[in-house]
């Protein structure tokens, strides 16, 4: 029988909100946590639906017909998130990443980046899983978007389609990577989840195949979002057991980070073939140079990927708040940020009632 793992009631729950303070604080771009992080990028969810039901993200056995997605009236509209995307910017925010579900089922996403992209000195990017880019790929561009990340987890027809759980072949999101590139969108971040027994054979023919292509492949360790994908220590394959896999083939070296806190590190292929990159956050936790927020698509601000709960910030929007009243309630949101879950993860926080990478945005 199928076990149904996540109550909803736990998996949307709401923190109480600050206090507005009487003397609202004017944003000094210079916003730090209790461990000294700013707050740098903010990840925005723009929909809690997504046109795969990958079975490390959104299993079938906990999203299938009878799921509540959220009504669209829940949805921050877009004039709601870049309200929102300025204030950040104003505390120091300068990477704002659309994600979701799948971003590109949200309707006229482009309406969204162009207004985003207006927001000076901003860097704006989004996150897909490519099968909507064929259509998609030229209005983004025009829309004033420049780079995105494709996620793509195996070049094996027979093992993709167990992944993404919706029969949708490696073609389809190639074609994806095709038109992105086409429209001006390259060089494209391929994201690769590895997880062990399932597509751990798939490390080295997706480097062979990306290797030289301009595009650079990351492999990321499977995490332990959310409580529905049965994740145990056992399905990690570490990042070092990808580079020595590689390595054995194609040798690498590392390289320097482009800035401080970047997330992926860096290796490039000694042949000059290009880069790759990985990211570890389970066996080399990168708590203490985080700098992401996120924005759930009903307009919860969490501060950690594997948060329990959030802050309400749509029910200031809609209850008239000024700007100055927002921003100071993500100030001291931000003031008492005190999140290091990856460090701190063990067999018991696993099975904690986290929130859905899906709600969340990843
Ligand atoms: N639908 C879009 C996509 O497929 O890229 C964006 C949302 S998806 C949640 C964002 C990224 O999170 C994808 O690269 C996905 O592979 C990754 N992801 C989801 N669940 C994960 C997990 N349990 N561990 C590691 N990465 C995960």
């Amino acid at each position: 029988m199928t076990q149904r793992v996540i109550p909803l009631a736990d998996e949307r729950q709401l923190r109480r909100l600050p206090t507005i303070p009487e003397v609202l604080p004017a944003p000094t771009g210079q916003l730090l946590d209790t461990r000294g992080r700013a707050v740098k990028d903010l990840r925005i969810s723009v929909t809690d639906r997504c046109n795969f039901r990958c079975v490390y993200c959104m299993p079938k056995s906990v999203f299938d017909k009878d799921y509540a997605f959220l009504p669209r009236a829940s949805l921050l509209s877009f004039e709601e998130i870049t309200r929102l995307a300025r204030l950040f910017a104003a505390h120091g925010v300068t990477k704002i990443r659309l994600t979701g579900g799948e971003p590109l089922l949200r309707r006229n996403l482009e309406q969204l980046i162009e207004q985003l992209v207006r927001i000076p000195d901003m860097e704006v990017t989004l996150t897909t899983n490519g099968v909507l880019l064929p259509r998609k790929a030229a209005a983004l561009r025009d829309a004033g978007l420049r780079r995105l990340t494709v996620s793509l987890d195996s070049l094996d027809d027979a093992t993709f389609r167990i992944m993404n759980d919706m029969d949708v072949p490696v073609a389809e999101v190639l074609h994806g990577i095709e038109a992105a590139a086409a429209a001006g969108l390259g060089p494209i971040k391929i994201n690769m989840v590895v997880k062990r027994g399932l597509n751990d054979q798939e490390i080295l023919p997706m480097a062979r195949h990306f290797r030289g292509s301009g595009h650079i492949l990351r492999f990321i360790e499977f995490m332990d979002v959310g409580c529905s994908n049965g994740w145990r220590m056992d399905d990690v394959v570490p990042s070092g057991e990808v580079l020595q896999r590689i390595h054995a083939e194609f040798p690498v070296a590392a390289v320097d980070p482009n800035y401080t806190g970047e997330v992926a590190e860096r290796w490039r292929y000694l042949d000059g073939q290009g880069e790759i990159g990985v990211i570890s956050s389970v066996t080399q936790a990168f708590c203490s140079t985080c700098t992401r927020a996120r924005l759930s698509t009903e307009g919860s601000l969490y501060t950690c990927l594997f948060a329990q709960s959030g802050h309400d910030l749509r029910s200031l929007l809609r209850a008239g708040r000024s700007d100055a009243e927002v921003s100071a309630v993500i100030g001291r949101i931000w003031n008492s940020r005190g999140d290091r879950y990856s460090e701190l993860r063990s067999a018991e926080t696993a099975g904690l009632p986290k929130i859905e990478m899906s709600y969340i945005g990843g």
